[in-house]
C-alpha cells in the first residue's frame, strides 16, 4: 500500500504566502525561475519543477521530499542526487525543483531562492566578490562562483558555508537567504536586497518610429527563402517593439550595455528560455534576416534582436517565460555601472545547459 502525504508543516501556507508575492515581483523572479521550501523534520517541502512562485497561493506547487536519503546521497556524490525526482514521496505526482539540492544542503528550516535582479548585476561582476563584501558587511553571507544548478552546485554551497551562514550569493545565478522562521527568511532576503539594490542608470530611449519600420519590414520574401531549409517549428511569426518603457531598449541604445550583452549569456535561465547570448541587428539586415542567421545555427528563432541605438524587438510568439528572461536581461544590465567587467558563461557551461554536448554548441557557433 502505497503510503499517504505525509502531513503539510503548519506553516507552509506562509511560506506559500511570501512565495506568491516575491514570485510576482519581476525583479526577484522571472517565470518558473526562484524555489523556496521549509523543512519538516525529515520531510522537505519544496517548489515543484516548471511551476511558478506566483501561482503559490493559488494552487499546490510544493512537493514533500525525503531529506535524510537526498543529504545521504549528496554526501555520497551519488549521480542520483542529481535526480531530485527519485526522493520526492510516494503518492506525489509533479517533481521537485531541479534546485532541490541547494535548499537540502542548508541546515536552516525555509530556504528562499531568488534571481533578483540587483543580485545578479553583481554577481555577474569578475569582482564579484570584493563588491559584495562591501555592501554585505554584516551579514553571515558567503559566495559561490558559477556551477550549473543541480548537486554540484549544492556541494560548493555546503563547503563555502560557515555554521551560521544565512545568506549565499550564487555567481552569475541569484541569491539564496535562509532562516528557522518564514518570517525571519522574508526579513533577511529584504534586509539583503536593499543592502544590494543599485539605481537604475537612465539610457537613450528607443527610436519607436524606426523599430516600427523594421518589424514591418521583417519578413522579407528573399530571407524566407534563404531560411528555407529551416523545420516549420524553428520558425518565426516576427517580431514587434517591444513597449516603449521595456527595459531591453536600454540594452539597445547604450553602447555599454550592448557590449555586455554581446559577451555571451550571464545567467543561465537566459540561456535555457532566450537561447545563448543575444542578436543585435546587423547594418542593413531586417529582422528576418537576422532570425535566419540564428536559425542556421541551428536555434530557435531570437526571443528578441537588439536593434542598435534604435531599441529592442521582441518575437511576437515568445512565450511568457522567454519574455520574462529578455526583461530580465535589460534590468540587470540597467544595474550594472559603467566601465564593470562582466563573466560570462563558457561555451562548455551553456552547453551543458541546453543538454548539448560541447562539441555541437561549437558547431553552431561557428555554422555562420
Ligand atoms: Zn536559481
Amino acid at each position: 500500500m502505497t503510503p499517504p502525504v505525509p502531513t503539510a508543516p503548519p506553516d507552509l501556507a506562509d511560506l506559500a504566502a511570501v512565495s506568491a508575492r516575491i514570485g510576482a515581483d519581476p525583479l526577484l523572479i522571472q517565470g518558473a525561475g526562484g524555489n523556496t521550501s521549509v523543512k519538516q523534520r525529515a520531510v522537505m517541502w519544496i517548489k515543484a519543477s516548471g511551476t511558478l512562485l506566483a501561482e503559490a497561493g493559488m494552487r499546490a506547487i510544493f512537493v514533500p521530499v525525503d531529506l535524510p536519503a537526498m543529504r545521504a546521497s549528496l554526501a555520497a556524490a551519488e549521480a542520483r542526487a542529481d535526480r531530485p525526482a527519485e526522493f520526492a514521496l510516494p503518492g506525489v505526482s509533479l517533481r521537485p525543483s531541479i534546485e532541490t539540492s541547494l535548499h537540502a544542503v542548508l541546515p536552516q528550516r525555509v530556504v528562499i531562492h531568488v534571481h533578483c535582479v540587483a543580485t545578479i548585476a553583481l554577481a555577474i561582476r569578475t569582482d564579484a566578490r570584493e563588491v559584495l563584501a562591501d555592501r554585505l558587511a554584516g551579514f553571515d553571507w558567503a559566495f559561490v562562483p558559477y556551477a550549473r544548478p543541480g548537486a554540484r552546485l549544492a556541494a560548493l554551497v555546503a563547503a563555502a558555508r560557515g555554521p551560521d551562514t544565512d545568506v549565499i550569493v550564487l555567481g552569475n545565478h541569484g541569491l539564496i537567504v535562509a532562516a528557522d522562521t518564514v518570517a525571519a527568511a522574508d526579513a533577511l532576503l529584504s534586509r539583503v536586497t536593499a543592502a544590494l539594490a543599485a539605481p537604475v542608470r537612465p539610457a537613450p530611449g528607443p527610436d519607436t518610429a524606426a523599430l516600427a519600420a523594421l518589424a514591418s519590414a521583417g519578413h522579407a520574401p528573399a530571407a524566407i527563402a534563404s531560411a528555407g531549409h529551416v523545420p516549420a517549428a524553428l520558425a518565426s511569426a516576427g517580431y514587434a517593439p517591444a513597449g516603449a518603457d521595456h527595459p531591453l531598449h536600454g540594452v539597445a541604445t547604450d553602447p555599454a550595455r550592448l557590449a555586455l550583452a554581446l559577451q555571451g549569456s550571464a545567467w543561465p535561465d537566459h540561456v535555457i528560455f532566450c537561447g545563448p547570448g543575444s542578436v543585435a541587428l546587423r547594418p542593413g539586415e531586417t529582422p528576418a534576416d537576422a532570425a535566419a542567421r540564428h536559425r542556421a545555427r541551428g536555434l530557435a528563432a531570437p526571443v528578441f534582436i537588439l536593434v542598435p541605438g534604435q531599441g529592442a524587438l521582441l518575437r511576437k510568439d515568445a512565450g511568457a517565460g522567454a519574455l520574462a528572461l529578455a526583461r530580465c536581461l535589460g534590468e540587470v544590465l540597467a544595474r550594472v555601472e559603467p566601465g564593470v567587467a562582466i563573466v560570462t558563461l563558457s561555451d562548455v557551461e551553456t552547453a551543458e545547459l541546453l543538454d548539448w554536448d560541447a562539441e555541437k554548441y561549437r558547431q553552431s557557433l561557428n555554422a555562420v
